[in-house]
């Protein structure tokens, strides 16, 4: 793991020091979970109150979309945390954040379905009601095989989110279909709030529809919890290849 933070055992605590970019909800949390390097202990978890001396969080960063989830920085510099910060155990902090990752990458995309699936019914009834050259819009089969597209992505999503869900309930769930399920659910995702946008001509591209927000927040989607090239790369690596 790439990892520049530290923590060295101090009586019975550990002093942290490092930073951490790119930290999800920054600004709000109370609690920061963070992996740092022990020596001769490897990688270990701790959890670090807010307020702690040697803690600061950066101000929240201007960011293209995902108003609503603030993204900060970390900074620790002689952080001390007491033993019982320790998440797991000393030199467990890689199986903690593998065990984070799989049910993050599982489950981050959910709430995308839904608005996939509000995407393709506002579409639908554009496509039925919004009239050009004396009829419906959707009577053209070039538009009427967009809002299919829309439909296909729709129903694959759900079904895939369903399989792994049924899996994560089971213990069945595995990397593979944990990254599988952020790579095709982000990438629907985006391609859906692009079509959305298409559907509705000049319309679409007014901030005043809710289209553009949806688009931003998607592109989001293919880059955090890895991006959908790192999820390829696991997936090649499942492969053998
Ligand atoms: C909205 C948002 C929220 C985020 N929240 C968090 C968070 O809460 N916690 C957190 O830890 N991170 C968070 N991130 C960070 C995010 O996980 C990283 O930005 C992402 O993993 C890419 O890393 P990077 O920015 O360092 O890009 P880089 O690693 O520099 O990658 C740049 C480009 O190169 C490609 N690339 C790099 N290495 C390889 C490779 N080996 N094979 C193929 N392609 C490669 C990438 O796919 C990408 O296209 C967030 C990011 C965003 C945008």
């Amino acid at each position: 793991m790439a990892m520049a933070a530290q923590a060295e055992p101090d009586g019975d605590g550990y002093l942290l020091s490092g930073s951490k970019l790119w930290v999800t909800n920054g600004a709000e949390a109370d609690v920061f979970v963070v992996f740092a390097r022990v020596p001769e202990q490897g990688v270990t978890g701790f959890v670090v109150e807010r307020g702690a001396a040697g803690l600061t969080v950066g101000a929240p960063m201007d960011k293209m979309g995902l108003a609503r989830a603030s993204l900060t920085s970390l900074y620790l510099e002689g952080c001390r945390v007491p033993a019982d910060a320790v998440l797991e155990g000393p030199g467990r902090g890689a199986a903690v954040f593998h065990t984070a990752m799989l049910h993050e990458r599982a489950l981050i995309l959910a709430p995308a379905v839904g608005v996939m699936r509000a995407q393709l019914e506002a579409g639908l009834k554009h496509a039925r009601t919004r009239r050009q050259f004396g009829r419906p819009i959707g009577k053209n089969q070039l538009v009427a095989a967009r809002v299919v597209e829309m439909y296909e992505r729709y129903v694959l999503a759900r079904m895939l989110l369903e399989k792994t869900c049924a899996a994560l309930v089971d213990g069945t769930l595995d990397a593979p279909l944990a990254c599988l399920t952020k790579l095709r659910l982000s990438e629907w995702a985006l391609a859906q709030h692009l079509d959305a946008i298409r559907l509705h001509g000049g319309t679409g591209y007014l901030e005043e529809t809710g289209l553009p927000a949806h688009l931003r927040d998607a592109i989001g989607g293919v880059l955090y919890s890895g991006t959908s090239d790192m999820q390829r790369v696991i997936l090649a690596a499942h492969l053998g290849l």
